[in-house]
């Protein structure tokens, strides 16, 4: 029997064996593209059997600061694979699972001005792709009382990946627990098959849903480690090294993947180069970031105000220019579509962060003048109340915008009991201020 046939055997076993529902993590790439295709030909074996007994769920990370050109490629995936799955009647289904808004990279980078992150403050990870997954899987597991994930894992991936494959402890159908979801177990299907098998595999035996070519350019084009899952997947490598993280990724030096994009045809996406080396060169300089942290404590805090400012509208200029050369490259492509948007920051991002910025003490909703200039969000008003307010004293020695930011010096000290330095703080925003040196302290 070929390595496919022995395998898919080996799956229709494990699905047959008990009633727990299946869930295949997909991240678009090579491995996770060849068990999803491996699962599906089954799928489809056993429905023409009538045996296709239990639900399984294909689910997808998007922690909405992919790489523009990935997040494309997947998002028409899995509408492929869903709308193949609904006409072939199989009992399969997509799921993308995203950070909460709450929680997304610009509205805690820009919004409460967290730097971005490193090594050692690698805030994103948990909740951008960790929470969102553990919400989603423990949902499952709540309502099934257990469920089986399929991972693209191999062994020959790396030393690293075959220990940590190695070093699980399986019961006797070959199954493993999951590291963090109680009740959820783990099956690699193709553990000990090697990158030539797989992409035989994928070479060999058209998807029934759709072209991969497409992905196998995608892989010439981008370089570093495999695929990135975290809690989708226990054994994929630290986040922030893996083969097509988010593009703002600074936790890494250099964005491999994106420079191997930016060297092999996709140059539009330079903006976006631009901007990351920006912000980890931003995080590094101290005077863009206040003295002081949120809680007192002393150490470089978020970034001041008027960077988070800054950073709001280079991003909004970044994402104008990639829609520029996006157009300017693409018109001749066979796919062209003239109206295609790429968005780099959602509408309720910026409606957030100006809610946080009103927190922090902008009473001139800063957040939505910035928006303005790039003709979004143009319904909402430029003006707080108080700062309406304010105006409609009509006090000629009274000078608003230095009131803000003295507003926002207090506002970014308001839960700190120790009042240490305010009365100096406050002295030097004045003095800077009518010397016409203005810059944010503490
Ligand atoms: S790839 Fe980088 S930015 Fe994205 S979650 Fe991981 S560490 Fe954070």
């Amino acid at each position: 029997m070929n390595l496919t046939k022995q395998t898919i055997e080996t799956l229709k076993e494990q699905y047959l064996s008990d009633t727990r529902p299946w869930v295949v993590t997909y991240s678009g790439g090579k491995d996770s593209t060849a068990v999803l295709h491996l699962v599906i030909t089954m799928l489809q074996e056993l429905h023409n059997e009538g045996k296709d007994n239990k639900y399984c769920y294909v689910v997808s990370s998007d922690t909405t600061v992919e790489m523009p050109i990935i997040e494309k490629y997947t998002k028409t995936k899995l509408d492929e694979i869903d709308k193949f799955a609904k006409n072939s009647d199989l009992k399969l289904s997509c799921h993308t699972l995203e950070p909460k808004i709450e929680d997304s990279f610009f509205t805690l980078m820009l919004g409460l001005g967290y730097p971005a992150p490193t090594s050692t403050f690698r805030w994103c990870t948990e909740r951008l792709k960790i929470n969102p997954a553990t919400v989603f899987l423990q949902g499952l597991v709540n309502k099934h009382q257990s469920i089986l994930m399929l991972l693209g894992v191999r062994t020959d991936e790396s030393m690293a990946r075959a220990t940590s494959i190695e070093s699980r402890v399986l019961n006797h159908r070959g199954l493993s627990v999951h590291d963090s979801i109680p009740n959820a177990y783990v099956l690699s299907p193709i553990k000990y098959w090697t990158t030539e098998d797989v992409w035989t595999y994928l070479g060999k035996n058209p998807f029934p849903w759709g072209d991969h070519s497409y992905m196998m350019s995608l892989y010439d084009k981008g370089s570093s480690e495999g695929d990135c899952n975290i809690a989708l997947n226990p054994d994929s490598p630290s986040c922030g090294k893996t083969r097509f993280g988010c593009w703002v990724c600074t936790v890494v030096e250099k964005d491999r993947s994106m420079e191997g994009m930016l060297q092999n045809g996709e140059e539009w996406m330079q903006p976006l180069w631009e901007y990351r080396e920006k912000i980890y060169n931003y995080r590094n300089d101290t005077t863009k970031r206040y003295t002081r942290r949120r809680n007192g404590a002393s150490g470089a805090g978020a970034f001041l105000m008027e960077v988070r400012r800054e950073l709001l509208e280079a991003l909004l200029e970044a994402e104008k220019q990639v829609n520029i050369n996006y157009h300017k490259m693409k018109k001749n492509d066979s796919d062209y579509n003239k109206n295609e948007k790429i968005k780099i920051i959602r509408d309720e991002e910026i409606e957030l962060i100006q809610i946080k910025w009103n927190g922090d003490g902008d009473i001139s909703n800063h957040a939505y003048q910035i928006a303005q200039k790039f003709d979004r969000l143009l319904d909402k008003l430029i003006s707080t109340e108080l700062r309406a307010e304010l105006e409609s004293f009509d006090e000629d020695d009274f000078n608003i915008d230095l009131f803000e930011r003295i507003y926002e010096l207090e506002s970014y000290r308001k839960n700190i009991s120790n009042r240490y330095g305010v009365i100096n703080d406050i002295e030097k925003r004045v003095v800077d201020f009518y010397k016409g040196e203005f810059r944010e302290i503490n």
